[in-house]
């Protein structure tokens, strides 16, 4: 068995006991989307993951979908990111490097970014208490915003000086 099957295996136990702790039902869909999500990597929301699911001829209802992430969320096999007021995205827990989040505070834009912001040194000094991953998020200005908040600058004054130049030229006629 290679890693990502091993993973996958060890997801599937972990979400077999939780269902059973919790007297839910153990149907074969919550586990092919459960493996679906490990398939894939990244964020996705409930669309996409929809979508995703068609395409690989999965078909699920959105209801069976939804309450399925919900049931994935409380067992901390999938988490969920508020990336801000109106941007929620989903990942999966484990198999996902510890990783960052770029987020652009004006079009909504998240990046990931790997690199481990904090050391192993400094991740033991976490006291009384055992780090399985993390994530953090970063918010800011993506290059592509500043850049379009440069230009609007420019042209507004660009708008100005000629206003002012116009102002200029009729004052001297007079
Ligand atoms: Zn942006
Ligand atoms: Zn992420």
């Amino acid at each position: 068995m290679d890693g990502a099957q091993k993973l996958k295996q060890q997801v599937r136990n972990e979400f077999m006991e939780y269902l059973t702790l919790h007297k839910h039902r153990k149907t074969p869909e919550r586990f092919a989307i459960l493996d679906h999500i490990y398939s894939v990597r990244g964020h996705f929301d409930m669309d996409s993951l929809y979508n995703s699911m068609i395409e690989v001829n999965f078909r699920v209802s959105r209801a069976t979908l939804y309450n399925t992430i919900q049931l994935l969320l409380d067992c901390g096999l999938v988490v969920k990111h508020q990336f801000g007021a109106n941007i929620s995205k989903y990942e999966r827990a484990y198999g996902n490097e510890n990783h960052d989040h770029l987020i652009c505070t004006t079009c909504g834009e998240v990046r990931e970014m790997t690199g481990d912001l904090l050391t192993p040194t400094q991740l033991k000094k976490i006291r009384k208490f055992k780090v399985s991953y993390y994530s953090t998020y970063i918010y800011g200005t993506c290059s592509k915003c500043i850049h379009a908040k440069r230009m609007e600058l420019r042209r507004l004054e660009r708008k100005n000086e000629i206003r002012q130049q116009k102002k200029g030229g009729n004052q001297a006629k007079k």
